[in-house]
């Protein structure tokens, strides 16, 4: 059984190159004929928005895009990732480590794993997963093979911040993991954090999941369209024109007569056109 999802930060919005991601993971769920859940990632709790995760909610409805089940909240699942910790703590797989960024930039571009042997002088610190088995190849959906064999791929990353929040790779897979998630389909900003977090994947069970990174909607200076580059929200009172631009960047474009119609409609045919384009059968 096909489960997908789509996992927004709560920093603000919905913008149109978050709302690409919750297009393309929607229909693909869809196609495959399968469940699509929404799980809102809170688990940086200063960086989340007050009456963010509910605006984008709200946003999603008006686009015609219904999650299945209930929405998964990280900021509520502190104990469910300290579980996880503990667990890898008694395995060996984790250890403290109190370097800055500063002494970690003055010495490589990675971290180089300076504390794995030693005790921390100081807190505070974070935690670091023992990376002795690096994942660095995986097979895109989109994209095809990707590799990538730098440092940084296996380096020891943080599990626990040294600010004591959970880290977003620990979450995100523990997440995907309890919740059934056989693929994950979202934007190709996060093919680089792919390769750590299928090593989590690979540390937590047999199974991995099918990967597939969209493509990214630059601004006019070439940068990717983010919160951090104040990318207008999208206006739900717009919503079809929202969907037709939106699935113009995924390849899709509906009939132009449908543009004044429910976004219900719009996505029931873009779902025609999605299964066409990725050969998916059975629809
Ligand atoms: N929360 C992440 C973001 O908004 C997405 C995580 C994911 O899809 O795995 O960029």
């Amino acid at each position: 059984m096909y489960r997908g999802r789509f996992a927004p930060t709560p920093s603000g919005p919905l913008h149109l190159g978050s709302l690409v991601a919750a297009v393309g993971s929607y229909l693909d769920a869809k196609a495959h004929k399968g469940e699509w859940l929404v799980r809102i990632e809170d688990v940086d709790k200063p960086r989340a928005v007050p009456g963010a995760a509910d605006n984008i909610l709200t946003q999603l409805e008006a686009h015609g895009l219904e999650w299945d089940g209930s929405v998964l909240y990280q900021s509520q699942r502190d104990s469910v990732y300290q579980h996880q910790l503990n667990q890898l703590e008694n395995a060996q797989r984790l250890y403290q480590c109190d370097c800055s960024r500063r002494t970690i930039r003055a010495r490589s571009d990675h971290y180089d794993g300076y504390c794995r042997n030693r005790q921390p002088r100081s807190t505070p610190y974070a935690l670091r997963f023992v990376n002795n088995n690096p994942i660095d190849t995986f097979n895109d959906r989109a994209h095809g093979v990707l590799e990538d064999h730098s440092a940084s791929v296996s380096e020891d990353f943080v599990l626990k911040r040294r600010d004591g929040l959970y880290a977003y790779q620990l979450a995100v897979v523990v997440d995907d993991i309890e919740q059934g998630i056989t693929d994950i389909v979202r934007g190709s900003d996060l093919i680089t954090p792919s390769f750590w977090q299928l090593t989590l994947w690979q540390y937590f069970t047999a199974k991995q999941p099918r990967m597939m990174h969209l493509p990214l909607i630059m601004n006019d200076d070439g940068r990717k369209l983010s919160k951090q580059n104040h990318a207008p929200p999208i206006d739900s009172s717009q919503a079809s024109n929202n969907l037709f631009t939106a699935l113009d960047y995924l390849g899709i474009q509906p009939e132009p007569e449908l543009r004044h119609s429910p976004a219900r409609e719009i996505l029931e045919q873009a779902l025609q056109s999605w299964c066409k384009k990725w050969h998916i059968a059975g629809r």
